[in-house]
């Protein structure tokens, strides 16, 4: 029988996330021989059937229900638990995003199977698979040989793959699958939408770091200022985090997002192992840092020393005189 790729697909806003079209990539690499199904969960999910048949996948498996509508661990994971009563997978793909990082160690509990999270590579050596991934905040690789003989779940790090190209004729089939779910214990009673743009963050072409050396609220207000002049979006360091200023959520490094910008402007940021693992994958980094031996300049390939509070509105105005 055929092995069996599940991916658990990410869907936001009407559409897949970029990290979902990742895990498509890093399926088709991982055994070309198998099925790739696509699962998504939610409830009343736009079905633009001549888009969906154009994800290069063998099948695509949704699955609603009112339960599902907002991502909920408790709801997602009984739902998953069902879905793979059903499907009977060999691997279970997802992004190791928050909604993977929350999901799979759990999944992994109860069905008693190995997870491999956060890889970045693989490879096969005489026919075994082994997997790669980051260890002490990315200084160490570590080779994980995979036990053929079981199933079992695998994270993948954003950025790592390139998305999936779409295909014209790849026509997946498209199947519905019932589950029940039980009232969860836990309650949803309401969102707050956050002015940071989240979602754009991960996939943004240019980004704004902002670290301790911000400083203040003046400071902060400086990095939006440049971010939208230069239609880039605003990520942030724990350092800047932990001013009071900024939101936690759209923090970069090892315990926020991955990145993978055409330009990263590091301003304020001394370039911290934690930080750099998050936003190294970036084409080019520029560093604003007034300490020459920032270690943020060892990574950034443009690096300007000098106080923030000089050189940002010296390059706004420069941008607003030649718009370039
Ligand atoms: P600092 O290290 O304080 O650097 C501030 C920099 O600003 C300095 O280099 C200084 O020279 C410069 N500066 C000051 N004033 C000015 C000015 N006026 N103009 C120009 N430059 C100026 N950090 C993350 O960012 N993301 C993570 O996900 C993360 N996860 C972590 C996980 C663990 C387990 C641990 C232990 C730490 C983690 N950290 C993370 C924290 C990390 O180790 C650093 O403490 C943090 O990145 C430092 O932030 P920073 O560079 O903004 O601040």
């Amino acid at each position: 029988m055929k092995d069996k790729i599940v991916i658990l697909g990410e869907y936001q806003q009407d559409k897949l996330a970029s990290i979902t079209l990742e895990c498509i990539s890093a399926a088709k690499q991982l055994q070309r021989e198998a099925d790739i199904i696509l699962l998504i969960m939610g409830d009343d999910i736009k079905k633009d059937e001549s888009e969906w048949h154009q994800y290069d996948v063998d099948q695509i498996v949704i699955v609603e229900h009112p339960l599902l509508s907002r991502f909920l661990n408790e709801t997602y994971a009984k739902a998953l638990l069902s879905v793979w009563d059903q499907l009977k997978p060999t691997i279970l793909l997802c992004g190791h995003t928050d909604i993977g990082r929350s999901l799979s160690p759990y999944l992994s509990e109860k069905w008693d199977l190995p997870l491999y999270s956060n890889i970045e590579s693989f490879d096969f050596h005489d026919g075994k698979l082994s997997f790669n991934r980051p260890v002490y905040s990315g200084k160490l690789i570590e080779k994980i040989e995979v036990n053929n003989d079981s199933a079992f779940l695998v994270t993948i790090k954003p950025k790592k793959w390139s998305a999936s190209q779409r295909k014209e004729k790849s026509n997946p089939s498209i199947y519905n699958l019932k589950v029940t779910i039980d009232q969860p214990i836990t309650a949803l009673i309401g969102l707050e939408q956050k002015k940071a743009d989240v979602i754009g963050l991960v996939d943004a072409k240019i980004i704004v770091g902002a670290g301790r050396g911000i400083q203040n609220e003046e400071g902060f207000a400086l990095i939006n200022k440049l971010a939208e002049i230069l239609g880039g979006t605003v990520g942030v360091s724990r350092g800047a985090v932990e001013l009071g200023i900024c939101d936690a959520s759209i923090q970069l490094g090892q315990t926020g997002k991955t990145v993978a910008p055409d330009v990263y402007i590091a301003c304020g940021i001394s370039g911290a192992i934690q930080h750099l693992v998050g936003v190294t994958s970036a084409k080019t980094i520029i560093a604003i840092n007034k300490d020459p031996n920032a270690p943020i300049f060892e990574v950034a390939d443009y690096g300007i020393v000098g106080d923030l509070f000089d050189i940002i509105p010296a390059l706004i105005k420069e941008w607003d005189k030649t718009g370039t």
